[in-house]
Parts: C-alpha cells; sequence; structure tokens
C-alpha cells in the first residue's frame, strides 16, 4: 500500500560538534519520504524552488519516490539552519527562511487522492486540515507538528486532530499540548482531543505509543521501543521523520493495523531514527539496504528481550 506525505523539501544548514553542513538536502518530508521508501511506495507533496536541481531531484529518484506532487516555485527553497550542542534531544533554530514555503497550498494531483495512507508532516495545521479534506478515502492518517503551532494557532491545530489517526510528537511538545507535566496524563488529554494513537518520541530514549480506549480494536496499554546507544550521533536532524517514515513505512507495507503490526512499526521507526543521526543530513538514509535495516531490527529485538 503507497504512502504519501505532504511537508516540508528544505536545505539545511547545520551545525553540531561533529561538525557543520550548508544547504544540505532536509526537510520533514524528504526524511519522512526516503525512510518510508525501504517499506513502500512514497509520493511526495512539497514545493520546491529554482535552486532545487537535478541533483536533489535524483536523491528522491533513486528511492523510487513519485516527485510528480513537487511543486517547483520561481523563487528560492525552503532553508531552514539549525545547531546542536551537548543536548542532542533540542535543536536551536538559528534562522528560517521560509521563501516559497511561506505561499505553500499544497495540489494533490487526481490521481494521488485514493493513496490509503497519509503523513500530514509539520506543516500549518489548516494545510493539514486541506489535505486531509483531499484524500477522504484514507486508511490511516499520521501527522506532526511543533510548539509554534501548540502555542500561537492551537484553534486550528485542535481542528486538524479530530482528523488525524496517529498523532507523533516529542516529550516537549506532547506535555505542552496536554496542559500536563505528566507524560501518561498529557497523553490521556491529547487522545480525548481526536487521534486514535498517540506515539511520543523520547529522543535518544525510545518512544512510547499511548491508545485511545477501544482504539483499533486493541487494548488500552501503551507500548515503549527502545533507540540503540549510538557511540557517535553527528546530526539528529530529521530523527523524527525518519521515525515517522520507518512506523508509517511499515505499517502500510503490512496493510493491518492490529497491536503486533503497531509494536514493529514502533521498532522500525527507532531504526530508522538511528541511522538518520548517524550521518550529516539525510545521507545514511539515501544509501541503507533493506538487510541493514532488518539486521538493527534484529539488535532492538536483543535490547529489550526478555525469556
Ligand atoms: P526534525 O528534526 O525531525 O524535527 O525535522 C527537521 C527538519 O524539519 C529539517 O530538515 C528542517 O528543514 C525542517 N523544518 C525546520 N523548521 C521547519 C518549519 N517551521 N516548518 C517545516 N519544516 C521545518
Amino acid at each position: 500500500m503507497s504512502i504519501l506525505v505532504v511537508g516540508s523539501v528544505a536545505f539545511d544548514s547545520i551545525k553540531s560538534l561533529s561538525g557543520s553542513v550548508e544547504k544540505e538536502l532536509g526537510g520533514a518530508a524528504t526524511y519522512f519520504g526516503l525512510s518510508a521508501s525501504y517499506f513502500t511506495d512514497v509520493k511526495v507533496v512539497a514545493v520546491v524552488g529554482e535552486d532545487f536541481g537535478p541533483e536533489q531531484e535524483a536523491v528522491f529518484k533513486k528511492r523510487n519516490i513519485d516527485l510528480k506532487g513537487l511543486q517547483r516555485s520561481s523563487g528560492k527553497t525552503f532553508h531552514w539552519g539549525g545547531e546542536y550542542g551537548e543536548n542532542l534531544n533540542e535543536a536551536k533554530t538559528n534562522f528560517t527562511h521560509l521563501n516559497v514555503f511561506e505561499s505553500f497550498k499544497p495540489e494533490l494531483p487526481a490521481e494521488y487522492r485514493q493513496t490509503p495512507y497519509l503523513f500530514l508532516a509539520n506543516i500549518d495545521p489548516r494545510l493539514q486540515a486541506e489535505v486531509r479534506r483531499q484524500m477522504n478515502g484514507a486508511k490511516l492518517v499520521g501527522g506532526d507538528t511543533m510548539n509554534y503551532w501548540i502555542t500561537g494557532h492551537r484553534e486550528n491545530l485542535l481542528q486538524t486532530l479530530k482528523v488525524i489517526d496517529v498523532l507523533l510528537i516529542n516529550d516537549t511538545e506532547a506535555k505542552m499540548l496536554g496542559g500536563e507535566s505528566n507524560l501518561p496524563r498529557a497523553a490521556k488529554r491529547v487522545l480525548a482531543m481526536g487521534p486514535k494513537a498517540l506515539v511520543i518520541k523520547h529522543g535518544e530514549y525510545g518512544a512510547t505509543i499511548f491508545f485511545r480506549e477501544g482504539a483499533f480494536g486493541i487494548g488500552r496499554h501503551p507500548f515503549r521501543a527502545p533507540t540503540l546507544p549510538l557511540d557517535e550521533v553527528k546530526d539528529p536532524t530529521g530523527a523524527g521523520d525518519s521515525f515517522a517514515g520507518g512506523f508509517m513505512g511499515y505499517l502500510a507495507s503490512q496493510n493491518a493495523i492490529n497491536r503486533e503490526t503497531l509494536k514493529r512499526a514502533m521498532f522500525y521507526g527507532g531504526v530508522m531514527g538511528s541511522f538518520a543521526v548517524e550521518r550529516f543530513g539525510t545521507r545514511r538514509l539515501q544509501e541503507l539496504t533493506r538487510d541493514e535495516i532488518d539486521e538493527r531490527f534484529q539488535i532492538f529485538r536483543e535490547l529489550t528481550h526478555l525469556e
């Protein structure tokens, strides 16, 4: 089953304690798409400017990602600058040049509208809702958001949350959205806003999925998946989107949503996030093989297995 992602395709300028890169291909839809492409067919809806050339396009083409939904506008591609210190779970934004992203109006090619799996990456919740509306037949809708929308555009976000099945956010965002500093209580409040399940990402410590009572016909007990303790994290950018790509990509590949597939999807999410941070930008995600992914999946199993 194929998957459609709408979100940012960007150039990122990133500094971390391991070095720096300038105008490296990034963006939430890029990380998500590359990650999900190891599990299923991916279509990207996004906007880029005139500085997005054959070199960038080739990265998507190599992974067989469908770019018919990629709009090209006059002007420059979205450019984000960020920096990490010792705390790799927190990015400091140096600049956000929206450029062509500022007037982004997602337009779905007619043939895209029947795509069964949809991921609404971190964009204006009004745009997320608009895409969701055009995709009425979607079987599973995942979504992301960030502090900016939670604090400044809450009403719009609350409307969008009603039409998202699985929301994937980090601890800080979950506490902020739920208005509650205790995580399980925050999760309960977020689930009351609409999503059937909430995946809370704990950065280098893994992720937990919480379920709304009765959702997907499974028990409501939460489930936690690990991440791999790595010797060196070069660049945490895109870890969350790569997690989401592995999570949704695996579910789409199985086309069955139950406790077992959701648990495995959490593991595949962690696996893809752990690959993403090993090199700057999307470099590691561009050159993976399915064998490497499954090998690491086994390591994750070992990490948590109890006889
Ligand atoms: P993550 O580290 O998973 O939260 O995602 C990082 C990616 O999000 C980077 O590649 C950025 O280009 C992109 N990004 C940063 N700020 C924004 C924003 N305001 N809207 C959309 N995408 C963004």
